[in-house]
Parts: C-alpha cells; sequence; structure tokens
C-alpha cells in the first residue's frame, strides 16, 4: 500500500499539498528542470530536490501503528477480556490526529497578526473544540460535516466513535477499545490521512504566510523570534 504522503510536496505559492507538475490548488507550474551549479568552474547537473510533506511525529507515530497493528490478538493469559490487546493503536492514531489537526491549524491561522494564532489555539486547546467550535467560528461548518462534504462520512463516523473510545479510555474504561475498534482504525486509517489531505488543500492554502506542516511549533516559534 503506497503511502498518501508519498511524493507529496508543498506548493512554493499557495501551500496546497500536491505530488503533481502542476499545483491542482492554485495552477502554479513546479519548475522540475534540473538545475546546473558549477564548483571549481565545473558544471554539475542536479535533479531539482523538494522537501516531502510528512512531519516526523506523523511518520514515527505511523511507523508504530503498522507495528502494534501486527501484535498478536491472543491474550497473554487464558483469562478472557473484552478489551483490545492492540488498543495501543487506537491510542497513536488519535494522537497521530491530534498532530495533524494542530499543523492543520498553523497553516490555517498564519497570516492573523502577532501571536493571535497560538492564542487561538491555546483558548481551543482540546480537540474537540478545534474541529467544532473553532472550526465553525472560521468555515461556518464543523471538521464531521466538511468531511461529510467531502465523501469521507465513513471517516467522520469512525474518528466520533474513537474519540469516544478514547476517551473513556482514559478515564479508567479499558474495555471501550475492543478489536472490532482497532480492526476499523486499521482499515480507515489510509483513507483518514487522504481526507485531511483534501481538506488541508480546501482550507489551509492561498494565505500570504505559508507554514508547512513539516514544521513543528517549536521550529515555528524560534523562526519567529529570530526574525
Ligand atoms: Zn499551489
Amino acid at each position: 500500500m503506497m503511502s498518501p504522503w508519498h511524493g507529496l510536496m508543498h506548493c512554493s505559492d499557495c501551500n496546497g499539498l500536491h505530488r503533481e507538475a502542476i499545483c491542482p490548488v492554485c495552477g502554479h507550474a513546479f519548475d522540475n528542470q534540473p538545475q546546473i551549479i558549477v564548483v571549481d568552474g565545473v558544471e554539475h547537473l542536479v535533479p531539482q530536490a523538494t522537501h516531502g510533506a510528512i512531519p516526523w511525529s506523523t511518520f514515527l507515530i505511523l511507523e508504530r501503528i503498522k507495528i502494534e497493528g501486527e501484535r498478536s490478538r491472543i491474550a497473554p493469559s487464558d483469562r478472557p477480556e473484552r478489551f483490545s490487546h492492540r488498543f495501543t493503536v487506537v491510542l497513536l492514531f488519535w494522537t497521530l490526529f491530534e498532530v495533524l489537526i494542530d499543523g492543520f491549524y498553523r497553516a490555517a491561522l498564519a497570516d492573523l497578526p502577532g501571536q493571535l494564532d497560538d492564542e487561538l489555539l491555546e483558548r481551543f486547546s482540546g480537540i474537540g473544540g478545534r474541529l467544532d467550535r473553532l472550526y465553525r467560528r472560521i468555515w461556518q461548518t464543523n471538521f464531521w460535516a466538511d468531511l461529510e462534504a467531502e465523501g469521507f462520512s465513513g471517516e467522520a463516523t469512525l474518528l466520533r466513535r474513537i474519540q469516544k473510545a478514547r476517551n473513556a479510555f482514559v478515564h479508567g474504561d479499558p474495555e471501550a477499545i475492543g478489536d472490532d475498534l482497532v480492526d476499523a482504525t486499521l482499515a480507515h486509517l489510509e483513507n483518514v490521512q487522504k481526507a485531511w489531505i483534501i481538506l488541508f488543500n480546501k482550507r489551509c492554502t492561498g494565505r500570504r504566510q505559508r507554514v508547512p506542516i513539516w514544521q513543528s511549533a517549536q521550529e515555528r516559534a524560534s523562526l519567529r523570534s529570530a526574525s
């Protein structure tokens, strides 16, 4: 299975995510002609290199989800248990989703003056508020409705189910995450990433300031203080 991130890069004009020669969001043509560089009077033809789009933390979590997903379903004892021994798949998936939503808003709010973006994200620090109230304030819809509008209603339903189960889990109910939820999470993993990329291109492009999603909040803050 090819990762949805494979070959993906940010458009240098609109910050859209794509892998085409022409950006499908703004039409900007990517110059993929090799460059000539001269070293010690000798010309070298160097292929154009682009920074990949995937944030490092996303890559690490995806790798770990794969490892945890392949873990045996068999319980280590004979005692029947109703929670999944692969529950970490769901917890990691939700962390991945929160990382992606953080990058989503950092790109979307990039043009706000001063540090209003940080202040807004601090005010809406929980994922629930970011997917509903903050989303609605900016785009007059919520994240779930936006996902459904792009044809991902199965993913919207699953994400809400995972959010509920994950909350129940952290509040002391391990049985909230069963094997069926782990299997559904793995089955929809690729589509959730694809859907996120489509919504990113729909909602987070065309800003004057381009915040790439591979840039961590920490890197962004240090770049800001240096400028
Ligand atoms: Zn573009």
